[in-house]
């Protein structure tokens, strides 16, 4: 849903920075093609691409055509996706450097244009990007799309939607008397305010709509376990976007939350951290989308151990991350739909498929953790005809790496070929 207007001065930019990569690669030759929805691999392929799309696939013949890039021992598989980032947001960063009350909103948008180049270059070719701060993700989206900066294609939601004092509100530890309003652009109380808020973001063009159903973890004053907004509010947010045709996420780490959201019709939950059987059963009932983000789960817990005594939490973080992954395998367990998402910007950007050995290592097949990143992630975000799979007609978004994804697919951190839409960017 991209505005005609926005950047249509990107027409006047003589080629930009992305002329210094080839664009017409034409064909690819790999030792191997990751089926990702076989789970198996096809041995020594050539693939075609023109257009930007994958014309054809087969096997590669004895002389090459002119021109092939070939890959050598290296696997090509889909493009990956993540369906939760924030490619505007640096919060990974300490306090003391990342103080998003002395940033501008351009500061936002030159850490979005760097965080873009790096989640491309890991693998990822399309992210769902839900929320930063002054609809940097709409920018972002429309200056990649647009060929001024080199990122992943974006979907992506306005500010998360939240209640006043909730979590993703700006400055919860203000006295009353100062005015936030500025800031937020996102803070509703019941229903009306709710659609209000909707409709806002959908007249700045978002492709989806954020909402906080419960506290979290960074936000000063919110508890994680603690619900929001009411199953009323959440479902006038769905209600309202469904006219437009448009999803909402829900960020929800405790039960009451998570359970409002499933109820009023979110089409996904996030973190998901502490969701019980009930939470699960009726994720299954409904076909709600789980994106749990073992990535900063393990990052916020485990590598930098932050200090979350004032979150009322059961247990020290090892215990919280130790907890995290048994919902992770019940939720697997019960046949639950999953789609890979890090919330990087908690974590450092680039990072995103270390996530995978994290899945692998709380008890999901090697194989559903990378049809979680490409086909199921394509499912979710409605674009399965075209990506998550390396069909004739997909689009040519595609990555080749050395090792077995299949055996470990932790060897994703090592992706070293990049193409995006039949544009080689990044190569060995
Ligand atoms: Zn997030």
């Amino acid at each position: 849903m991209l505005r005609p207007l926005a950047f249509a001065a990107a027409a006047l930019i003589p080629a930009a920075a992305l002329a210094q990569t080839d664009s017409d690669a034409t064909y690819l030759r790999a030792a191997r093609l990751l089926d990702v929805e076989a789970g198996a691999y096809v041995d020594d392929v050539l693939v075609e691409v023109a257009d930007g799309r994958i014309v054809s696939v087969g096997p590669a013949p004895t002389s090459l055509p002119a021109g092939t890039v070939d890959l050598g021992d290296r696997t090509v598989l889909p493009g990956l996706i993540d369906v939760h980032t924030h490619l505007g947001d640096n919060s990974w960063l300490p306090a003391e450097q990342y103080d998003p009350w002395t940033l501008t909103p351009a500061a936002f948008g030159i850490a979005g244009t760097v965080n873009a180049r790096a989640t491309l270059h890991a693998g990822f070719t399309t992210v769902r990007n839900v929320s930063e701060p002054y609809f940097t993700g709409i920018a972002l989206r429309d200056a990649i799309a647009g060929g001024w900066i080199e990122g992943p294609r974006m979907f992506v939601s306005g500010p998360m939607i939240t209640i006043t004092g909730g979590h993703g509100a700006w400055g919860n530890w203000m006295a009353p008397q100062f005015d936030r309003s500025g800031l937020d652009h996102a803070v509703a109380d019941g229903e009306d305010e709710v659609r209000r808020t909707v409709r806002e973001h959908i007249r700045a063009s978002v492709d989806l709509i954020k909402v906080a159903a419960t506290g979290g973890f960074g936000t000063t004053g919110t508890v994680p376990g603690a619900a929001s907004f009411t199953e009323a509010e959440l479902r006038a947010a769905v209600d309202e976007a469904r006219k437009r045709g448009l999803h909402v996420a829900a960020h929800a780490h405790g039960e009451e939350g998570i359970l409002n959201a499933i109820a009023a019709g979110a089409h996904s939950i996030e973190h998901a951290t502490m969701m019980g059987p009930e939470g699960i059963a009726a994720a299954r009932a409904a076909g709600t989308w789980l994106v749990m983000d073992l990535l900063a789960a393990h990052y916020d817990l485990i590598e930098v151990d932050q200090d979350y005594s004032d979150k009322e939490l059961e247990g020290d973080n090892a215990d919280v991350y130790r907890d995290y992954e048994g919902v992770f395998r019940a939720a697997y367990d019960a046949g639950a739909r999953m789609a890979f998402g890090t919330d990087a910007g908690v974590v450092p950007h680039g990072r995103n498929a270390e996530q995978f050995a994290l899945m692998v290592a709380a008890g999901m097949s090697p194989a559903d953790a990378v049809r979680s990143a490409t086909i199921r992630a394509a499912e979710l975000l409605g674009i399965e005809d075209e990506a998550g799979h390396l069909r004739p007609g997909a689009r040519a978004d595609l990555v080749a790496v050395r090792g077995d994804p299949l055996a470990d697919p932790g060897v994703l951190t090592g992706i070293d070929f990049v193409m995006q839409g039949g544009r080689v960017v990044r190569r060995p």
